[in-house]
């Protein structure tokens, strides 16, 4: 367990100290408010236990920043014990009401603040399982279950940001819509089984390629989502003019490429996508223009006769 002690006397934090690392717990020792916030801000802690009485901030203003601050995220609580010299009734009420979780005197007896660190670091141990089930639900609630893609509803809310911050700067913004081709003589022809492993095949090369053009810089925050059905789409925000061309083109390729038998899909023998690709090079009107074109190049694509990419 890592604790946060804050405490204007060195004296007074050098004798907790030295009790607390005795139970084996790591400490880190703040001399006033101001600098237990910037540790606050700085580092994750399990506990804090705070003086009241502080030049400058006192324990309670410094414990409702901190229950601000952390109001900003929903599952955020650090517990904060409140340790002084006073006693009081009045002490205590405020200090609940200032959002502390437990009170205690600096002349605690040893086996109470033993008892006291054991029942918080079984809280602590619980916070982080906590923690993480909920980060594990969150990326569950994101994805897409057959793919591993990005769901629509994640996708909506990552456009809406990431539109909203290209608009803001005026750069350019591209949208690629993606649709296997001849998609439902797949499934008539090799069954919905089989069909569902080629989405995911399809999905898993789309991922691929948007992770390859983030990590050579071509389009860093571009991502790839399932549309629905057999359809995806692919967010390049921020990327120069022209990129969202290469991108399409290469994806086309690429799933051609995976070389799965579709015996249905034309002369081509192999699974394909189309794809309709376009770009507002300075992020202006609105997102839905922009799909709508997108759609329209797709089916400019399909027209083509599929397996490839119309440009915009
Ligand atoms: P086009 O080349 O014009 O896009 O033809 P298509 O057959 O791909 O288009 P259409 O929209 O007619 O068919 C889409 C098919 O995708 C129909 C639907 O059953 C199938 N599909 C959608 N979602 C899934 C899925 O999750 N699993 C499987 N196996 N099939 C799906
Ligand atoms: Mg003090
Ligand atoms: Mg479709
Ligand atoms: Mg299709």
């Amino acid at each position: 367990m890592k604790i946060l002690l804050v405490d204007d006397s060195r004296a007074i934090a050098m004798v907790m100290r030295a009790r607390l690392e005795s139970f084996g717990y790591e400490v880190k020792h703040a001399i006033n408010g101001e600098i237990a916030l910037e540790f606050f801000q700085a580092e994750d802690f399990d506990l804090i236990l705070m003086d009241i009485e502080m030049p400058g901030m006192n324990g309670f203003e410094v414990t409702t920043r901190i229950r601000a601050q952390e109001g900003l995220e929903p599952w955020a609580w650090t517990p904060i014990i409140f340790v002084t010299a006073t006693d009081t009734e009045t002490n205590l009420v405020t200090a609940i009401e200032a959002g502390g979780d437990d009170f205690m005197s600096k002349t605690v007896p040893e086996n109470v603040l033993q008892a006291k660190m054991k029942a918080m670091s079984r809280i602590a141990a619980m916070r982080a399982r906590l923690c993480q089930a909920n980060y594990k639900l969150q990326d569950q609630a994101n994805r897409d279950g057959l793919t591993g893609l990005l769901n629509r509803r994640a996708m909506d809310m990552q456009i809406d940001i990431a539109w909203e911050l290209a608009r803001q700067a005026a750069k350019p913004f591209s949208l690629l819509m993606i649709d296997i081709d001849n998609f439902k003589k797949y499934n008539d022809h090799y069954g919905h089984q089989a069909g569902d492993d080629c989405l995911r095949a399809v999905a898993t090369c789309l991922g691929e390629q948007i992770q390859l053009i983030n990590d050579d810089r071509t389009a860093p925050g571009a991502f790839v989502a399932r549309y629905g059905g057999e359809e995806f789409a692919v967010i390049i925000p921020n990327a120069s003019p022209g990129v969202h061309a290469g991108v399409a083109a290469s994806l086309v390729e690429a799933v051609h490429g995976l070389g799965v038998p579709h015996e249905k899909n034309g002369d081509y023998g192999v699974v394909t996508i189309s794809v309709g690709a376009a770009c507002f090079p300075h992020a202006m009107g609105q997102i839905k223009t922009l799909f709508r074109l997108a759609d329209d190049l797709l089916y400019k694509a399909k027209d083509a006769g599929r397996n490839r990419a119309e440009v915009a």
